[in-house]
């Protein structure tokens, strides 16, 4: 009787394991809607792993590697680097870590091609984005901070000019990606206009 017990519930631990689905939520806001900063927290919170598109590629802009090459290029002007590019580097990203107990996507899709393509890439792989959490944030906050922060960081793109060019980029290419979760019902919202713990205790809610 005990054995047969314990049995069943080792078999029940083999299948939770197996059945253990990764929960991945795409982190989504203008440049400066505190969208690192709240991954960074997620990740802690709930030993998510953090990909920043962002950072992924500023590593390779400071390896000088050929991709980092290519990619400073877009980067100085304060464009995306082209879909077909970023799209293969995150889904490496994805193989590397598909074990892992869950994944914050910061900084990726940011157009709707990227979103797509995510949904494609996550299907095949048994997986899917649960939510997506849209950080709001008003307009000339977003543009005071990220002259503050290029201040103190020494950011190359986050110069005057280049900010204005990446605030347009976003509302133009990347704003649009929006509606690809609203129609399939996993878009919410927070607001960041106010603190940090304010917006933090909202995104836990969502999650
Ligand atoms: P971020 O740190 O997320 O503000 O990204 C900095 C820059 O990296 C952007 O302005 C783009 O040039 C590039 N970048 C980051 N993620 C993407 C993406 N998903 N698609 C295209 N370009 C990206």
């Amino acid at each position: 009787m005990y054995l047969c017990t314990l049995k069943n519930n080792i078999f029940f631990v083999l299948i939770c394991g197996l059945k253990k689905t990764m929960k991945a939520i795409v982190l989504f806001g203008a440049p400066g809607s505190g969208k690192g900063t709240h991954s960074a927290l997620i990740a802690q919170e709930y030993n998510f792993l953090h990909l920043s598109t962002g950072d992924i590629l500023r590593a390779e802009v400071a390896s000088k590697s050929d991709l980092g090459k290519l990619v400073d290029g877009y980067i100085s002007k304060g464009a995306l680097v082209p879909d077909e590019l970023i799209i293969n580097i995150l889904a490496k990203k994805i193989d590397e870590n598909i074990d892992a107990n869950g994944i914050i996507l910061d900084g990726f899709p940011r157009t709707v091609t990227q979103a797509e393509a995510l949904d494609e890439m996550l299907e095949r792989r048994g997986k899917k984005i649960d939510v997506m959490v849209d950080i709001n944030v008003a307009e000339k906050t977003l543009f005071d901070r990220l002259v503050l922060r290029g201040s103190i960081s020494g950011r190359a793109d986050d110069t005057p000019e280049t900010i204005k060019k990446r605030l347009a980029v976003y509302r133009e290419q990347t704003e649009p990606v929006k509606a690809h979760y609203k129609r399939t019902n996993r878009y919410f919202s927070a607001d960041n206009n106010g603190s940090v713990e304010q917006c933090f205790e909202q995104i836990k809610g969502l999650i």
